[in-house]
């Protein structure tokens, strides 16, 4: 530290003098001695808070990273038994099945087919094959077609692309529920085995309505562009009803 001689005012340096190099008074008493002292103090107090805090918080950190591991070793714990529970599963399955093969023969077919497997065929519907003027039906509603037309141009300007003709086919469909039935049965006309193309709606021919009402029944149209030597056409009405049509 360095401080002023309070008695001649001459420079004294406390790391090296004793005493003023000059006067040779002492510098106990000396002010600016005191207050440095004090000053000095204060920053070792203040150094030593600090590396305190700075230990308090390593602390906090290490209980963090500390809990943070054991939340992940948990986790993973956990995780291998989870893998545990198939393998479990599938030795059950393989014992129960082994046991029931030397416990008794009769015992093990009826075992099995009560166990593994569950009855799906009763909401199902089966799928219908008609001809012109016959009715398919499902649980909810039966169609047939009873006419078909050619058409020459739709909107008698449109005509077909080369090589087809428009085919008129004329539906008729019966909701055979209690509540209204939403006619969003795709309509599909097969002929040789491809898809055909369908058409625009003719005025003079009106499609399906969007819906029926409880246990009445609705007619329209559906025209597809179909290949001009066509004779046979299978109209696919939702995925359960196919009506075959010749011309
Ligand atoms: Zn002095």
């Amino acid at each position: 530290m360095k401080i002023i001689c309070e008695y001649c005012k001459n420079s004294i340096d406390t790391s090296k003098d004793n005493k003023c190099p000059n006067c040779l008074a002492s510098y106990s008493d000396n002010k600016m001695f005191k207050e440095g002292l004090e000053e000095l103090k204060k920053q070792k107090d203040q150094e030593y808070r600090a590396r305190e805090l700075d230990i308090e918080k390593q602390k906090i950190q290490n209980e963090q990273v500390k809990s943070i591991l054991e939340t992940t070793k948990k986790i993973f714990g956990f995780q291998k038994y989870i893998i545990f529970i198939p393998i479990l599963f599938f030795l059950l399955i393989f014992f129960e099945i082994i046991f029931s093969i030397f416990n008794s023969h009769k015992d093990y077919p009826k075992r099995f087919t009560t166990t593994t497997m569950p009855n799906i065929t009763t909401t199902t519907e089966k799928k219908v094959a008609v001809g012109l003027n016959e009715f398919g039906e499902t649980s909810k509603y039966k169609v047939k077609i009873d006419k078909t037309l050619n058409i020459d141009k739709i909107y008698g300007v449109i005509s077909p692309s080369e090589g087809k003709k428009y085919k008129a086919f004329h539906l008729i469909v019966e909701n055979k529920t209690e509540s209204t039935l939403i006619l969003n049965a795709k309509i599909n006309c097969i002929v040789d085995d491809f898809v055909q193309k369908e058409s625009n709606y003719h005025s003079k021919y009106p499609p399906l309505p969007f819906k029926i009402d409880s246990l009445l029944k609705a007619e329209g149209y559906v025209i597809f562009e179909v290949p001009i030597n066509a004779k046979k056409y299978d109209i696919k009405y939702g995925d359960y009803i196919t009506i075959h049509i010749d011309d």
